[in-house]
């Protein structure tokens, strides 16, 4: 049998190194690779297509600037709430589901905690920063029906649905 090129509908198991240009490492696969159903924008667009077409042992070293990556960071994403407004004590660091002036739910970073007014951020954490991948293909194989029917790949760091 021929090996399996990588294509829509087929399970794609990654190691990876992602790295800021600074060199800091962002995150890794140290704790095992990472699978994800392709064709299915589980990754970002520009990585996808660096795949697509290759093989189990397939390297590629991808640089993704901030506009094909997780966007530039938006100012206005980052305003004040009264302290009064959270029936709990917010720590920074924390993320919550947030409804945004538009309605919609999304997840807001605590930035900062102070006695009157709490600061939350919702840009992506990763937004503004011009990522540097190191990927290696370990695994291409067919999803199965399930995966297909979920639009997420059952294995690497397990089931999770949300
Ligand atoms: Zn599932």
């Amino acid at each position: 049998m021929a090996a399996s090129k990588i294509a829509r509908d087929q399970v794609v198991s990654i190691e990876f190194e992602l790295h800021d240009r600074e060199g800091s490492l962002i995150d890794s696969s140290e704790n095992g690779p990472l699978s994800y159903v392709h064709g299915e924008e589980q990754i970002l667009p520009g990585l996808e297509r660096a795949l697509d077409g290759q093989e189990v042992g397939y390297e590629v070293h991808l640089e993704v600037p901030p506009e094909d990556g997780f966007g530039q960071r938006d100012d206005r994403l980052v305003f004040q709430v009264p302290r009064d407004r959270f029936e709990f004590e917010p720590t920074a660091g924390q993320v919550l589901q947030a409804e945004s002036p538009d309605g919609m739910s999304a997840p807001f970073q605590v930035v900062k905690v102070a006695e009157d007014a709490v600061t939350l951020d919702g840009n992506h954490p990763m937004a503004g920063k011009h990522l540097v991948f190191d990927v290696k293909v370990i695994g291409v194989r067919d999803a199965t029906a399930e995966e297909l029917a979920h639009g997420h790949a059952h294995d690497g760091d397990g089931h999770h649905h949300n």
